[in-house]
């Protein structure tokens, strides 16, 4: 099934996705700009379509290993993110923000291709099965007390591996200038978020930790590719259900607010959101 259209299929139901979750805790102002309201972002970031262009190129790499066993050539990938990336900021009637690191497409584009080599020969799948790639999912949320809502969480988890022992592995795949800190890759809610799906759709049992990878492609002036291991247990799966139940209640009783963080800086909204 397509990525797209297993997307549509799950937002079909009353739903709330990690990433809607994840906007408002950073800041809710925001989330009523983008989800609310809808409005339109006037400006698009390159870190945006650079981490889609590179993040689609990863899935092709897995699903063709997956479902058909076969290895696709390093030049079809970065075929595919040159193509990828031209189009989406060929196509961009807002202006894009560029970054240091990627002042201009063409430089945007050689980096990524950096990035997509080191990527390429970095993979090691001995012994380990492919369980899933873009793996959609959802799952009923409770409120604190325990009673099922009318919303699902919903989520697409990049990739779900097996080890040689048994063990789901889940894998998020980013791309960042910086390193992570091993305290933000515990706290990262996202995996949180795929181990509260994952144990409500019984891949694992409602108790067991599940074991998480983060593989980030470092954009350096020298590419590298950093894995961080991280674990969630049950606990952390209650304990992220009562925060999206919260985050649900504030939505519902329109609590919006700005917070200014670092995600100001790539933040579509700043002209609306200064008149605010
Ligand atoms: S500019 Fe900053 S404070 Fe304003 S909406 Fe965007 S993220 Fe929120």
């Amino acid at each position: 099934m397509l990525k797209s259209q297993a997307l549509q299929e799950l937002k079909q139901e009353l739903h709330i996705s990690h990433s809607q979750i994840f906007v408002y805790l950073h800041c809710s102002l925001k989330y009523q700009f983008m989800y609310v309201e809808a409005i339109p972002p006037a400006r698009l970031s390159i870190a945006l379509s650079f981490g889609s262009a590179i993040h689609v190129c990863e899935e092709k790499y897995y699903r063709s290993l997956m479902d058909k066993n076969y290895l696709e050539p390093l030049n079809i990938l970065e075929e595919l993110f040159a193509d990828y990336l031209s189009l989406e900021l060929d196509h961009s009637d807002i202006p894009v923000i560029y970054k240091k690191e990627a002042p201009n497409k063409d430089s945007a584009i050689e980096l990524g291709k950096k990035l997509l080599k080191v990527f390429y020969e970095s993979v090691d799948l001995t012994g380990i099965q492919i369980i899933g790639v873009e793996l959609p999912l959802s799952a009923k949320l409770y409120t604190p007390e325990g009673e099922a809502t009318e919303l699902n969480l919903i989520g697409m988890i990049d990739l779900l591996l097996r080890d040689q022992n048994g063990e789901l592995i889940v894998i998020d795949h980013k791309t960042a200038a910086k390193a992570k800190s091993q305290s933000a890759v515990d706290e990262d809610m996202q995996f949180t978020a795929y181990s509260y799906l994952l144990a409500a759709n019984k891949y694992v049992f409602p108790t067991a930790d599940i074991n998480c990878r983060m593989d980030v492609l470092r954009k350096l002036k020298k590419p590298k590719i950093e894995y961080y291991y991280t674990v969630r247990t049950a606990s952390d799966r209650k304990r992220f259900s009562k925060i999206a139940s919260m985050v649900l209640t504030a939505i519902e009783s329109r609590i919006f607010m700005p917070q200014k963080s670092w995600m100001c800086s790539d933040c579509g909204y700043t002209d609306v959101c200064s008149k605010w």
